[in-house]
């Protein structure tokens, strides 16, 4: 393959460098000030690749200076055993984060674990309360991956302000709090899903492009609007002359002669998502922070 023209390359990894700087200089701060910002990661079962995520989320905050605890848990631990340790670390004062890896053993109810979760340590936004207050506009913490796009994105665009955007996918993890965060961010949204009509032209008005499907190369140069930016959250394991390789949603190579600016696979989207995750355990002690002085001034004045 020719050489690609790094200028068009978005590079994920050294943007996830410089956020996770900014959280350690922050992490620092704050345990100047006394304060150890703490996150609690909960794994069942042994699939491999989540176990890969575990190890790298852990790593990734002891970089930083943030505490974490490991809660491994055998595939056949019940429910109610979950429930309970997740509320065991919603009453922990000194945990400021739970992560629940997904996915979760069949015979768990993954709502209601996630339901369970104090929405001002649900790191990962994934509780209804943080859904709904996303929807809303509100200051609450919103998922790492549509949130650590949007960094990349403001890096490459600058204003965001009245672009038509296209989110490709519509999942609750992606793709729907994608499309809340750029509406908040006053783009103009379309979401595309399977059953949409004719997607390349759909995708063809966009000066932005997010695609979160989850299948190898969909989009090619003929979906893209000359200049338009392209992030691409999807990760697929390819078979290429008997060799395995990631690519994302978006065939790259064509691409480039199209996009003003795009993110590879891997290297893009992918260092982001952990290093948001960071970023959000600082931002729910800092929720935190917030209800107890809240709760702290209703205590003190007077009925
Ligand atoms: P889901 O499978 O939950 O959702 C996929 C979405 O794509 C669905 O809304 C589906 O539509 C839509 N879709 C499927 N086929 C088509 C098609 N042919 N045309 C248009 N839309 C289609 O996936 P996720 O959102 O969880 O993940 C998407 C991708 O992103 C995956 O490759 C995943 O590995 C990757 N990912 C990467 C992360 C990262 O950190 N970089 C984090 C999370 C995910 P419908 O709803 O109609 O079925």
């Amino acid at each position: 393959m020719n050489a690609i023209p790094s200028i068009k390359l978005i590079d994920g990894k050294a943007t996830a460098k410089r956020v996770l700087a900014e959280v350690g200089e922050q992490v620092q701060a704050l345990r100047q000030a006394g304060v150890q910002p703490a996150l609690a990661v909960v794994l069942v079962g042994c699939d491999a690749a989540s176990q890969v995520y575990v190890r790298n989320k852990v790593l990734r905050a002891e970089e930083v200076g943030i505490r974490s605890l490991e809660h491994r848990l055998p595939g056949d631990t019940s429910q109610a055993h979950l429930l309970a340790l997740i509320e065991r670390l919603n009453r922990d004062r000194e945990i400021n984060g739970i992560l629940v890896q997904l996915p979760l053993p069949g015979h768990i109810d993954e709502h209601r674990v996630l339901q369970t979760i104090d929405p001002l340590k649900d790191v990962d936004g994934f509780h209804s309360a943080n859904v709904g207050g996303l929807a809303q506009g509100r200051d609450v913490l919103t998922p790492c991956t549509p949130s650590g796009c949007m960094r990349l994105l403001r890096d490459a665009c600058g204003e965001l302000r009245g672009k038509h955007a296209v989110v490709v996918g519509r999942s609750n993890i992606v793709g729907k709090p994608m499309a809340a965060l750029l509406l908040q961010a006053d783009c103009t949204v379309t979401m595309v899903h399977s059953r949409s009509h004719d997607l390349p032209a759909l995708c063809r008005q966009a000066d932005i492009v997010v695609a979160a499907v989850g299948k190898p190369g969909l989009i090619g140069a003929d979906w893209l609007k000359p200049g338009a930016v392209v992030i691409d959250v999807g990760i697929n394991r390819i078979e290429e002359a008997g060799q395995s390789r990631l690519v994302g949603d978006v065939d790259l190579a064509a691409a480039l002669t199209q996009v003003a600016a795009i993110t590879p696979v891997p290297g893009g989207v992918g260092p982001m998502t952990i290093a948001y995750l960071m970023k959000n355990t600082l931002l729910a002690l800092d929720l935190q922070q917030q209800a107890a002085h809240q709760e702290r001034t209703s205590c003190l004045s007077p009925c």
